[in-house]
């Protein structure tokens, strides 16, 4: 497992440490955010060991 949680992933994209944290992060944008693209599911990433937020329905 990494444990190098400062280093950004090679997506760009925020990680979280867990798919809880991840899912109330989403949760929280959701609230808050005014934009159409919204995410709408947390998916583990391979490259990082994180979680990431997406709005594709297929991981990406
Ligand atoms: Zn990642």
């Amino acid at each position: 497992m990494s444990n190098r949680s400062n280093r950004k992933c090679a997506t760009g994209k925020v990680g979280f440490c867990s798919q809880r944290r991840a899912m109330m992060a989403c949760a929280r944008i959701a609230a808050n955010s005014r934009r159409d693209y919204l995410p709408e599911r947390a998916y583990h990433c391979w490259r990082c060991g994180r979680w990431h937020l997406t709005s594709q329905p297929k991981e990406g």
